[in-house]
């Protein structure tokens, strides 16, 4: 009988997991802070004395909503990873009432360049990821440019924590495709029914791994998406402690 739920049939639905697939971006890496951080930093650099130094709020703001069309755009094949990375400050510069195509080649550049050397992670990142390092083989699957993603394991501390990492270029697909999934189980050497893939996109992480199989943990970041379904759900990294310990 379970300890826990005193029931006979949880220990028959009681999994042994081996490998814990993570998300890097906004699951362990703080995605939002760094890349709040950097661009700022560039806005003051390159941009306060033309623009306004009162204007950074509304440029970043322009920024993240002509950067998440452009990524869509990347998403479905229309556009490539170097033009996401230039256009997304070419486009914002246009809309702040500036024609500078060089700057916005130099904006592309730094960020790229600056972004990865961040170093916030998402609070517990370390002590979770300490702790199940000892029971478990921790992997990354991430969808970001690898010349990014993986400095930004290295500069953050993290990177030796992980026996393999799988980015969307090297699979071929972004998540939620379920080829990227399987590529990172391959690679792994990892059996489906072992493994627990964790994340906070609800389409691209849990939606995607669901669809070849994989229990899912969604890290909820957002409430209204809740409805999403996932094996389990936590709000704050710490609980996966609960849930594999
Ligand atoms: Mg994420």
């Amino acid at each position: 009988m379970c300890l826990l739920c005193k029931s006979f049939y949880c220990l028959l639905l009681m999994k042994r997991y081996k490998d814990l697939f993570f998300d890097l971006d906004d699951t362990l890496w703080d995605f939002e802070r760094n890349s709040e951080e950097t661009l700022k930093e560039l806005y003051h650099r390159f941009l306060a004395q033309e623009l306004g130094e009162e204007n950074c709020t509304l440029f970043l703001s322009t920024y993240h909503r002509i950067n998440e069309s452009l990524w869509n755009e990347y998403k479905l094949n229309r556009i490539k990873k170097t033009e996401v990375a230039y256009l997304r400050f070419l486009y914002t510069l246009e809309e702040s009432g500036s024609n500078n195509v060089s700057l916005a080649r130099i904006l592309a550049e730094e960020y790229i360049r600056s972004s990865p050397t961040k170093t916030n992670l998402i609070p517990g990142a370390t002590e979770v990821l300490e702790s199940l390092n000892r029971e478990y083989k921790l992997h990354i699957i991430t969808n970001g440019f690898t010349e990014v993603q993986i400095p930004k394991l290295l500069n953050s501390g993290i990177r030796h924590y992980f026996t393999t990492l799988t980015t969307s270029e090297e699979a071929g697909c972004l998540k939620p495709c379920s080829q990227i999934f399987s590529f990172a189980l391959e690679k792994a050497k990892a059996q489906i029914n072992q493994s627990l893939m964790i994340g906070d996109d609800p389409e691209g992480d849990i939606r995607g791994a669901r669809q070849i199989g994989l229990d899912t943990v969604f890290f909820v970041k957002d409430s209204k998406n809740l409805q999403i379904e996932s094996t389990y759900t936590i709000f704050e990294l710490r609980e996966l402690l609960q849930i594999l310990s």
